[in-house]
């Protein structure tokens, strides 16, 4: 039998991701965090670079117990992880707006994730590949199969990196506002607007060929793929 507490158990509580605050709503659970991270494929790496923090958006796919980042061998932040510094990285998914009856009591409901590491560079040509295909696939299944492949002067000025997932914790907050019924009394409307990220009407590439029709999978895009 394979080892299921790696695929399917906890990641351990460490001291930098117990959640201290409304612990209730902190969670391990490797399932609900692959499925907050697979949900999305952009997340926020923050990272030190001579005593400064830096805060970065960038791409990010998941394949099984890993994350991989990739950019140009000239980025900063590729450079730094790829230096072996720690950094932190989250996703955060808005599920809606909580308007409560007090100005201190509104509040958002989400699912985040939060994943400390070290990033492993990627150096072989084959796995480097491999991955480039996981980050086409992963933002739209079946894509790679369409698209040129990376040159191999494409491949050189691009960096991977892995992310091995072993130290990450999730928050979760649902439902209504927790203020008390006697906060009910005013005039304020209450309750949750929910909030989901959609994708619009497809806009054609004037250079396209026009007489390709737009996949099924991109006119009804969802998450995960
Ligand atoms: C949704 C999204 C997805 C992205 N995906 C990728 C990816 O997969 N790979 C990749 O390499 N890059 C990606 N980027 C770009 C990424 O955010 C960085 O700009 C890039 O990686 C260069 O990083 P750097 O540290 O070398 O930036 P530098 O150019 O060295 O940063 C210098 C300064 O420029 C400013 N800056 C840099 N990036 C941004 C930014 N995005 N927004 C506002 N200010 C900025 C900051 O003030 C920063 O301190 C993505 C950006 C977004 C918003």
């Amino acid at each position: 039998m394979g080892d299921i507490t790696k695929e399917h158990g906890e990641f351990p509580r460490t001291e930098r991701t117990r959640v201290t605050r409304k612990p209730d709503r902190g969670s391990y659970d490797r399932e609900l965090i692959y499925s907050i991270l697979d949900q999305a494929f952009v997340c926020t790496v923050g990272f030190i670079v001579d005593d400064l923090p830096y805060v970065v958006p960038t791409n990010y796919v998941r394949v099984g117990d890993k994350l991989f980042l990739h950019g140009s061998t000239a980025s900063r932040l590729m450079r730094t992880l790829s230096g072996g510094a720690p950094f932190c990285l989250s996703v955060t998914l808005l599920d809606g707006i909580v308007f409560s009856p007090t100005a201190t009591g509104n509040a958002v409901n989400y699912r985040s994730v939060v994943v400390m590491g070290k990033a492993e560079v990627i150096e072989s040509p084959e796995a480097k590949l491999a991955a480039m295909r996981d980050f086409v696939d992963y933002v739209l299944r079946g894509r790679w199969a369409t698209v040129r492949p990376p040159s191999e002067q494409e491949l050189k000025g691009t960096m991977v990196l892995a992310v091995p997932l072993v130290e990450a914790s999730a928050k979760v907050r649902t439902g209504f506002a927790v203020d008390d019924n006697k906060e009910y009394d005013g005039s304020a409307w209450t309750g949750v607007l929910p909030c989901k990220w959609t994708s619009g009407e497809p806009l054609a590439d004037p250079r396209g060929k026009p007489d390709i029709a737009v996949p099924a999978n991109i006119a009804h895009y969802t998450r995960p793929q």
